[in-house]
């Protein structure tokens, strides 16, 4: 199986499979005089460990499966997530603790996360936070924009000169915005969108299906779809609690997967990523708990 890569000055895109579409990913290769980074390691890079150069450091913008499940290629060289998802990668315990997944849909993801992700715990992983940078040597630099919301630590890098935003899971992808987990708010997703909309680039990249665009027209078109999901998520909640609903019921219901789509933690998700909607359409006063646990559209 060959995986193309593709060069943009320092930079290596290491693509997964299918574009990097999940479970797979698409991973960074930076490049300074001194220093090699590889960003987010995915399950694409397992298969070509042996062609890369040497890499001295691991950097996660955040603590998914997906983004550290090539982590433990890397055993002998210091790895670093933003200080507020550390605990994540220190055991399983603060792993699981992200997703926030119990019972039989938690045994089965501890199981995933091993055998399908190869977690590996590292207790000394090295924190960083917003404005942090790494000097790789001949002016070749990454940068730490913390973008929480996905997770409390989900971080953007700013790679220069090259020029190169990576997003990470803002992956401006037609699912849109995952706020799924204990670990995810979607109010602060919405803020890092507005921040991130502001920051120039000439190429922006992301770890899933998009890969890279070039120029800041596209990128806004699409960063534009990709949170406008969000208030299509709204709006159709507004519109199904036309009759009075449970979360229960909304939770079933299905607004972030679609009804047919075989996901297995799907039903935490939704209760999850609703809630948040439910929560701010009532403080907003569109929508009313009009008995104990029944909400209906004002
Ligand atoms: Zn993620």
């Amino acid at each position: 199986m060959q995986l193309e890569d593709r060069a943009i000055g320092e930079v290596t895109v290491l693509f997964g499979e299918r574009g990097g579409k999940y479970p797979q990913g698409n991973s960074l290769l930076v490049r300074g005089a001194e220093e090699t980074l590889i960003v987010d390691p995915s399950l694409g890079v397992i298969p070509r460990r042996a062609a890369l150069p040497r890499v001295d450091r691991v950097l996660n913008s955040h603590c998914h499966e997906d983004h550290v499940a090539g982590n433990h290629l890397f055993p002998d060289v210091p790895w670093h997530l933003h200080e507020a998802d550390l605990p994540g990668i220190r055991s399983l315990a603060g792993f699981m603790a992200i997703f926030g997944y119990e019972g039989d849909v938690g045994a089965q993801w501890v199981k995933a996360l091993v055998e399908q992700f190869h977690f590996v715990p590292r207790p000394d992983a090295v924190p960083f936070r917003d404005g942090d940078v790494f000097e790789l040597g001949g002016g070749v630099r990454l940068e730490v924009i913390h973008t929480p919301g996905h997770t409390r630590g989900h971080c953007a890098f700013r790679i220069e000169p090259a020029g190169v935003l990576y997003l990470g899971d803002i992956d401006l992808s037609s699912f849109g915005p995952y706020y799924g987990d204990a670990w995810s708010d979607l109010e602060d997703f919405e803020r890092s969108l507005a921040q991130v909309r502001e920051i120039e680039a000439r190429w922006y990249a992301t770890f899933h299906h998009i890969g890279v665009l070039e120029g800041r027209a596209a990128f806004l078109e699409r960063l534009d779809r990709f949170a406008a999901v969000i208030g299509r998520r709204e709006e159709r909640l507004l519109a199904y609690l036309e009759e009075p609903r449970s979360l229960d019921e909304v939770a079933a219901h299905r607004f972030v997967y679609r009804p047919e789509d075989p996901v297995p933690f799907a039903e935490p998700v939704e209760r999850r990523s609703m809630a948040q909607h439910l929560a701010r359409l009532v403080r907003r006063g569109r929508v009313r708990e009009v008995e104990p646990g029944r909400f209906a559209a004002a």
